[in-house]
């Protein structure tokens, strides 16, 4: 396993938030207050009933895999990492998130896997990723 690269994110005040969050090993997103919609990716109003009662909350980050490909070919400071696993993880609570998979055997992975998140350093803040939940009895 190598620890991939992480891009530091231009920290904005709309998705402060989920920043602060991630710094500190939580996963916090948006939810409106009116239909309990969680709301991904981050808007200041809700996709579904549009209001704009939107509060953060922090959720328990614990997913499946929706969808992963795995990259064998990358360019810059990824050359060095490949084969490493891009993924659709769907939340327990519904979101979709893009983000990578680490920790993998990526020959045993596969669509619906649970998994769990994990935070990488990134600057002043850490980038959200997830890895296999462990399962009772092993694989
Ligand atoms: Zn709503």
């Amino acid at each position: 396993m190598t620890d991939l690269p992480v891009v530091v994110p231009d920290v904005t005040a709309d998705v402060l938030p989920f920043w602060d969050g991630a710094a500190t090993d939580r996963l916090v997103i948006p939810r409106c207050r009116d239909c309990a919609t969680f709301v991904w990716y981050p808007r200041a109003m809700c996709p579904e009933c549009h209001s704009v009662d939107v509060a953060w909350v922090e959720v328990s980050g614990g997913g499946t895999i929706y969808s992963f490909t795995i990259s064998h070919r990358a360019a810059g400071a990824w050359a060095d990492h490949v084969p490493y696993v891009i993924a659709y993880v769907e939340l327990d609570e519904g979101p979709r998130v893009l983000t990578n998979i680490v920790g993998a055997d990526l020959d045993a992975l596969r669509i619906g896997d649970p998994v769990t998140p994990v935070f990488h350093a990134a600057g002043a803040t850490k980038v959200l990723r997830f890895t296999p939940a462990s399962r009772a009895g092993g694989g």
